[in-house]
């Protein structure tokens, strides 16, 4: 990140889950270098400490804990302990997702299906459930769905549909968290991290990915942590219920 980024989030708190790598960190990382006290988690302690070493290292302050989300005590901690801490609740990212099947819809197991449910969605509204209470005039909220919740491909397909499901989550949460709180979405492309590893780390198929999109390369976790902090901003205090697309330009709606 260039020095000419600003201080966006002076005197702010954010809470970014599943923020020990990739995006999540990427976007704890953007919210902290702006001043915001951050709050990070994931489901393994040392992969929670050393996150916040890193972040210590730049100057950010940072509580970290661990918060599998689908866990509630886990949960309800995370929110409790961030408004003991600091006092209050200024900015919620849920990036938390997993992708535990390539199968068919039609051929995923039921305990399968289930997990995707649970993490990708359901674990979603359950922590913006518990925080709401906390949430003032000017907060804001943003869920992490994907290019792929536009047109499930095959290989993805039921996670796909969950991501599909968060698109609508944003609108109706908007709506219903209105006029206190904000609430937008955004959908990433294609982003080498370990999450996707097992498509970008293939040579031909990360060649057919940088193809579909217009600016002839995959996504950066830091191109999704500049959309997610613009939208936590009040550079986008008359945005919600909105879905940010970064992918590109590959392919999602008019
Ligand atoms: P990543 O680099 O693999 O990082 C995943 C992070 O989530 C890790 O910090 C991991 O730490 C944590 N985590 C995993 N399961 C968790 C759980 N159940 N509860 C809490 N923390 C958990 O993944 P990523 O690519 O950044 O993905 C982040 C989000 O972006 C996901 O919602 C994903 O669907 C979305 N996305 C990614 C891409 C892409 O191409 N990468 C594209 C579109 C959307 P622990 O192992 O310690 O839990």
């Amino acid at each position: 990140m260039g020095e000419m980024t600003g201080k966006r989030f002076e005197g702010k708190v954010a809470i970014v889950t599943a923020s020990t790598q990739g995006i999540g960190f990427a976007i704890a990382e953007r919210l902290g270098l702006e001043g915001a006290s951050v709050v990070i988690s994931s489901r393994k302690q040392q992969n929670v400490d050393e996150a916040a070493e890193k972040l210590r290292a730049k100057g950010i302050e940072v509580l970290a804990l661990v918060c599998h989300v689908s866990n509630a005590q886990q949960r309800k901690d995370l929110i409790h302990k961030t408004v003991q801490m600091y006092g209050k609740i200024d900015v919620i990212v849920s990036n938390a997702a997993a992708n535990p099947s390539i199968d068919p819809i039609l051929q995923t197991k039921d305990s399968v299906l289930d997990k995707l449910w649970e993490i990708n969605v359901k674990a979603t509204i359950l922590l913006l459930k518990d925080a709401a209470p906390h949430l003032h005039k000017g907060s804001s909220v943003i869920i992490v769905s994907s290019i792929t919740g536009y047109s499930p491909p095959a290989s993805m397909s039921m996670y796909g549909v969950t991501k599909t499901a968060l698109l609508g989550l944003t609108k109706a949460l908007a709506a219903e968290m209105a006029p206190n709180t904000r609430v937008n979405c955004i959908a990433p492309g294609f982003v080498p991290t370990n999450f996707a590893s097992f498509i970008t780390s293939n040579e031909a198929i990360r060649q057919e990915l940088e193809a579909k999109t217009l600016l002839a390369r995959l996504g950066t976790t830091e191109d999704m942590a500049a959309g997610t902090a613009f939208l936590a901003s009040d550079d986008a205090s008359y945005i919600t219920g909105e879905t940010l697309v970064i992918a590109g330009g590959m392919p999602s709606r008019l």
